[in-house]
């Protein structure tokens, strides 16, 4: 096909903004590409060479494409350069240079094939010497082009196509190209899509076998799935009502979302949420994620948290954002920032896809096929047939350091919907809140053996609040951060006169640490919100019949209260009022970055 043809077709889709116009001059062009182009003139529409997830760029920058502009056109580049200031686009510029050189692309027409492979022949040169060998290829292009395709060959490499094509309307112009226009076809196509993320394999399998062959679109290895969305509900008992009263509950990690590809010869790549390879991020977890899932091909979903190396606590959301989008220091970042993933997914593995299968039987699937390890795990998940249970599993969860649940559907039907947003899983989170107004004064009644650095030394320490009512001591956390090197050194020494072999008695928490002391010690520590919790019982009822006060991310303030005995410390009132008076700011409705949205929402259920 000839280049000039495709840009016959540009300059009806700029001249319109209508959808359905729109989509009759994409399905009217797709129609008329042989088939063996069809792929390059759906990605170069979309002002790409290659699907997204690729993440396949040119490396153009104005300035060279000044340079290519002016050298194809024999001016100065500060003429050029001149020009695109007054007239702001660089495209336009290019066309009055061209119309004024007389160029007519005639003389050596381009076509769509050598354009492309010349396009990406300039996304994929790099390194030394590659700007003089970009602008080469451009500069030849340029030359053979008529000033119209000038102009969109460089919008190409500029990012500046703006024919406002977005995926939803290259959608409609396949079903209306190949599948009558129906609203089946246009499901099915939009299915192959979501499992595929490649607009151009799509419509390459559509135009060989028509929508039928769509179904031979399978869940390939190395090529990302588009992920399976959840709604909200406004309570615990919405959610259970949506599903029918019984429901898989799983801990809703706060962190970044991962897609796992493992290729039979144990190659891992990592995708993110919005499917971008991200697998150089995260080196630890392409060394373990063989190991735990065994022989491949496999592909897995999990979120990805920074856990306490020392202490095994989850770490709030802010430390594993500090690894995304990271390329330097890798091995450092490692060190400090420890990751984890908590599998929640499995999309394929040996024996096939698993998407069609209901959750049931893919958490089976998935069960069977993770070798769990340090860095990755499953998720936490129980099984709630009441408001009671769901409230009591949240509340562990929001102790153990994540934001909420992720209810998910038992039902026949849920099948794992790639790109849709469904009620088959809903998430449901607490208010976050602004961190507590005060500091709390705790009593140390138990210590945790350290791991990793901390091994051989107490890495956690067990505290409570008193409660003067009953005379006894109510266990709010598990603390193991703000504590440095001196501090570690000197707990043994400041802990042993307390130590005792078995729980003394006037102590109540649902922990068992590894050593337990009578109450003597007090320390001040910070934390971002008391919650609720069953594990631990600090005011425990005075909220909800069985849940005491829990500190989230707790960290010692490295203020010893030895001004304080056991019995001044916090008490259970206090924490009543501290937790009454918390800032509470709603969830937000966006807490999914903007643009986070897939273009192409399906299988509502509302
Ligand atoms: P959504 O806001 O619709 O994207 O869904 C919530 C997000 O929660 C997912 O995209 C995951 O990144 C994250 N998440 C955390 N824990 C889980 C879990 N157990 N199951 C599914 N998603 C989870």
């Amino acid at each position: 096909m000839r280049y000039a043809e495709l840009v016959r077709a540009y300059e009806r889709l700029e001249a319109t903004t209508k959808r359905l116009e729109m989509r009759a001059i994409l399905s009217e062009l797709f129609l008329s590409v042989p088939h063996s182009e069809l792929a390059s003139v759906v990605y170069l529409s979309q002002g790409q060479l290659r699907p997204e997830y690729e993440g396949v760029e040119l490396g153009v920058a104005t300035s060279l494409g000044t340079r290519a502009v002016a050298e194809a056109t024999g001016a100065e580049v500060a003429a050029v350069a001149e020009r695109l200031k007054a007239v702001g686009d660089l495209g336009d510029v290019a066309a009055e240079r061209l119309a004024e050189r007389g160029n007519t692309g005639e003389d050596h027409p381009l076509d769509v094939s050598e354009a492309y492979l010349r396009l990406l022949e300039v996304a994929r040169t790099s390194g030394e010497g590659s700007q003089d060998a970009k602008i080469g290829i451009l500069r030849d292009l340029l030359g053979r082009a008529s000033p119209v395709e000038g102009k969109y060959v460089v919008r190409f490499v500029m990012g500046t196509l703006r024919l406002g094509v977005r995926e939803a309307t290259m959608l409609d112009a396949f079903a209306a190209a190949w599948g009558g226009g129906t609203k089946e076809s246009r499901l099915a196509i939009e299915a192959a899509f979501n499992v595929s993320s490649d607009l151009g394999v799509v419509a390459t399998t559509l135009a060989d076998g028509g929508v039928a062959a769509l179904s031979g679109i399978a869940l390939t290895v190395g090529r990302p799935v588009r992920p399976m969305l959840a709604e909200r509900a406004k309570d615990l008992s919405e959610v259970l009502q949506r599903m029918d009263g019984t429901a898989a509950l799983e801990y809703k990690y706060d962190g970044l979302r991962v897609q796992a590809h493992l290729a039979p010869d144990g190659t891992v790549r990592l995708f993110s949420r919005r499917l971008e390879e991200i697998s150089a991020q995260f080196p630890e977890l392409l060394a373990d994620l063989p190991k735990a899932l065994g022989a491949g091909p496999a592909i897995v979903e999990g979120e990805c948290v920074s856990v306490d190396a020392d202490t095994d606590e989850i770490r709030p959301f802010q430390e594993i954002s500090r690894r995304r989008g990271r390329k330097y220091d890798l091995e450092r970042m490692q060190e400090e920032i420890r990751v984890a993933m908590f599998l929640f997914d499995v999309l394929l593995d040996k024996d096939g896809t698993t998407i069609e299968l209901p959750f049931p039987e893919r958490r089976r699937r998935l069960e069977a096929l993770v070798q769990g390890s340090p860095r990755i795990r499953l998720a936490t998940q129980r099984i709630v047939h009441d408001v009671e249970a769901a409230q009591a599993f949240f509340d562990e969860s929001i102790a153990d350091g994540c934001e909420g649940v992720m209810a998910k559907s038992l039902a026949p039907e849920s099948a794992y919907r790639a790109g849709a947003r469904g009620f088959w899983w809903i998430k449901y989170k607490r208010e976050y809140t602004q961190g507590l107004a005060d500091s709390i004064d705790g009593v140390v009644v138990g210590a945790f053996h350290g791991r990793g650095r901390r091994a051989g030394m107490y890495g956690a320490l067990l505290l409570a609040s008193y409660n003067p009512e009953k005379g006894v001591y109510e266990s709010f956390c598990k603390v193991g951060t703000g504590f440095d090197d001196a501090a570690l050194q000197a707990l043994p020494a400041k802990l042993a006169p307390f130590a005792v072999a078995e729980r003394p008695a006037g102590i109540d928490t649902g922990m068992e640490p590894d050593q337990w002391f009578t109450p003597g010690v007090v320390l001040e520590v910070r934390g971002a919100e008391l919650s609720l919790s069953p594990t631990h019982r600090a005011g425990v009822g005075l909220v909800r019949p069985g849940a005491g006060f829990a500190l989230r991310f707790p960290r010692f303030t490295g203020r010893w209260r030895e001004d304080k005995g056991p019995e001044d410390a916090t008490t259970a009132a206090e924490l009543l009022r501290l937790y009454r008076t918390q800032v509470r700011r709603e969830a937000t409705e966006g807490d999914d970055a903007p643009g986070d949205e897939p273009a192409v929402p399906i299988g509502r259920k509302d």
